[in-house]
């Protein structure tokens, strides 16, 4: 027997591939079973009529055949067959693979209600009774291909679940997290994704079989119970079988089973160690800055080295866990560490280790050699071998130089009783700690090195000033001392030229003369330089001082000198009110208005302004002259004791008038100066002094 066409060519459509073509367009590939040539020719043309594609067959075997190779949606079997009937073929078709979906139509002579039962137990769908109403069986086709038509789709839909749970499983199982799920109240795990072999260290396959396992593994009992509704998220510590220690993180939903099925929980599992771990070194981060940001705080603080290590070491023991901490300094040229500070030592250690000597201890070493020491345990190290050092039986030693600008001045040690093995970490953080001694080390020396030399320079201008008063008390009495028999000598000369002029011989009265003027001169070197001396040692008591009047004495007290030089002094008025001392100032102005007349070309008639002007809070007056000026490398120079320029050798004078102005000045708080004048010959004199708060009377200038 074959599938036909064979004997009945016009039962098959030309083109149509009954194994190869999809279900056409609103038709369906309908398996036909009919032994009866006539009935299969009637029957193929209405399934034709509906637009159907036909696979006739003669006999039941062929149709099995045939419908294996490749499944149809309809089936139209003929019940009574030669050898295998259509209930037979009903039956295989069920139970072979997506079997079920297809519509099977029974056509059977029977009509009994037993017979029907028959034929729906044996798993088709309806049947046709023969002989066959060609209007019935339209009908009955219609309600088939119906079915089939809900069947189809609905076999469609599933194999895209099917497609799409397979994609959602094969994303799952290349996802670097654990999936599971768990039924409640079975107990059981549904489901594991492969990523367990990574993160647990445990096959999927294992867990699922392993009830012990899988609760150990996916759902510790530390998670506890998981309520229904939020997720809940923990974080645990976790000892992965292949020796490592690790953080997990397991996030957990519980939800209502499906059509109230038994409740779920849908977790997942992921390792978290290494952002654990990231975390944890962020947090150790921002603790050694707090640590280091207090260091500084303490450094800034403390006025003197000593001042801070009680509250520095108690820092640094807290932050790394060591309960003795030492601080030694470096003597290069003696080659030993003295102890500056410690902690933890017994009371009485201070005094046996203040001094070591380099090559006897393991800080020695780092001092030495400018890297640090980390040992485990001091006592394998040949270097430790300091008896004080050796009796504190400290195993662990870590050892950092301080280096200060450059320079190892000392070294910072942590140590302890027990053997501890520094991880690199510590060894880094150490050696921050070690830097901000350092740092402390370098601030305080440096702040102690400035208070010593400001100590010094204090000192210094101590000694100097007594010394300098020394001088000048020393000066001021031999001028004094000198006065008197000076006085005596030219008064002497005096009487001798005017009782005995007469009887001297020429040459005498010429040697008088000169006794007499060298004695007038040193009287008058001697005049100004206890004027100069008093004005170091006088109390000057400041007082509301008039300029003009000041002027105007000092005009007064140069009447006779104004005249004989023909001098023209215009007094710029009104001049304001200062602070000062007026004897000093009518002194100062009398010295400047003088060396005004005195230094002028002798062709010329010494015309003299003064002027002044009120600032706040200091009033400045000039004195201007018409006279030879004064080089500008020599302003400076002439305002000290003796100094006169070479200018000035036939002018009579001491050296000493400007150096009272300034000094003058200097201690009525004020200053002196000199400037060229602008665009004229001769020099401006100034000086400055304190301006009188307005009192009443309005200041001048
Ligand atoms: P003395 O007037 O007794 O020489 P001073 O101390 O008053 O001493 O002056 C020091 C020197 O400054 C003078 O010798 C002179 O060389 C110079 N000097 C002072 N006043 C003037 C001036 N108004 N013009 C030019 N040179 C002056």
């Amino acid at each position: 027997m074959s599938v036909s066409p064979a004997p009945e060519p016009r039962e098959r459509p030309a083109g149509d591939d009954a194994s190869g073509a999809p279900d056409s367009p609103g038709g369906l590939r309908v398996l036909l079973v009919e032994d009866n040539p006539g009935e299969r020719w009637l029957f193929s043309e209405i399934l034709r009529s509906r637009g159907h594609t036909v696979v006739a067959c003669e006999d039941a075997e062929t149709a099995w055949e045939a419908y294996r190779d490749r499944p149809t949606s309809l089936a139209l079997l003929d019940w009574i067959l030669p050898e295998m009937d259509g209930l037979e073929l009903c039956r295989r078709i069920r139970e072979s693979p997506g079997g079920d979906r297809t519509v099977v139509v029974v056509v059977t002579g029977r009509n009994d209600p037993e017979a029907l039962e028959t034929v729906l137990a044996a798993g088709a769908d309806d049947y046709v009774s023969k002989p066959v109403d060609v209007a019935l069986m339209n009908v009955r086709l219609a309600v088939a291909e119906n079915v089939a038509g809900v069947r189809a789709d609905h076999a469609r839909s599933q194999e895209t679940l099917k497609a799409r749970t397979r994609e959602i499983e094969a994303l799952f199982e290349n996802l670097d997290q654990v999936f599971f799920s768990i039924d409640v109240e079975e107990d059981r795990l549904i489901q594991v994704s492969s990523a367990a072999r990574e993160v647990l260290g445990m096959d999927a396959d294992r867990l699922r079989e392993d009830p012990e396992l899988w609760r150990e593994h996916l759902y510790p009992p530390m998670l506890g119970e998981v309520e229904p509704g939020e997720p809940h998220a923990f974080q645990h510590p976790y000892q992965h079988p292949d020796g490592t220690e690790r953080w997990l993180e397991t996030r957990l939903v519980r939800s209502a089973g499906a059509e109230g099925g038994s409740p779920r929980i849908y977790g997942m599992v992921s390792d978290a160690t290494g952002r654990k771990r990231a975390e944890e070194g962020l947090s150790e981060r921002n603790e050694e800055l707090m640590t280091l940001y207090r260091l500084s705080e303490i450094t800034l603080n403390a006025h003197a080295s000593g001042d801070a290590y009680d509250e520095i070491l108690a820092v640094i023991s807290q932050s790394t866990g060591f309960p003795v901490v030492m601080v030694e300094r470096l003597h290069w040229a003696s080659e030993r560490l003295t102890l500056v500070a410690s902690r933890g030592l017994p009371a009485d250690s201070g005094r046996e280790l203040r001094e070591i000597p380099v090559h006897e201890s393991l800080s020695g070493t780092a001092a030495r050699t400018g890297e640090p020491v980390v040992e485990p345990d001091a006592r394998r190290r040949p270097e430790h071998t300091h008896e004080a050092l050796r009796r504190l039986d400290l195993r662990t030693w870590l050892s950092f130089p301080l280096v200060v600008e450059g320079r190892v001045t000392g070294a910072l040690t942590l140590a302890d009783h027990d053997v501890r093995e520094p991880d690199r970490r510590m060894v880094r953080w150490a050696g921050s700690l070690a830097h901000s001694v350092a740092a402390h080390m370098e601030r305080t020396g440096a702040q102690e090195a400035l208070r010593e030399s400001e100590r010094r320079y204090r000192d210094l201008a101590r000694e100097l000033r007594s010394a300098n008063a020394e001088l000048e008390a020393f000066a001021y009495s031999i001028s004094h001392d000198l006065r008197s028999p000076l006085r005596t000598m030219t008064g002497f000369a005096h009487a001798l030229l005017e009782n005995f002029g007469e009887d001297l011989p020429p040459g005498a009265l010429d040697y008088a003369r000169r006794i007499i003027a060298s004695g007038e001169r040193s009287e008058e070197l001697i005049r100004d330089l206890l004027a100069y001396s008093r004005l170091t040692f006088d109390e000057l008591e400041p007082e509301r001082v008039e300029l003009g009047d000041v002027v105007a004495t000092a005009r007064e007290q140069l009447t006779a000198a104004i005249e004989e030089s023909g001098a023209e002094v215009e007094v710029e008025g009104p001049l304001p009110t200062v602070v000062g001392h007026e004897t000093t100032l009518v002194q100062v102005v009398s010295n400047l208005l003088s060396n005004a007349m005195k230094f002028v070309p002798d062709d010329r008639k010494p015309r003299i302004r003064v002027r002044a002007r009120a600032d706040d809070p200091s009033v400045r007056l000039w004195v201007e002259d018409n006279g030879i000026g004064i080089p500008e490398d020599q302003r400076e120079r002439i305002f000290r004791v003796f100094e006169r320029l070479a200018v000035a050798e036939a002018v009579p004078g001491t050296g000493i008038g400007l150096a009272i102005v300034r000094r003058g000045m200097e201690r009525m708080r004020g200053t002196a100066g000199v400037e060229p004048r602008d665009g004229e010959d001769g020099s401006s004199f100034w000086i400055e002094i304190p301006r009188a708060r307005s009192e009443g009377r309005a200041p001048g200038g």
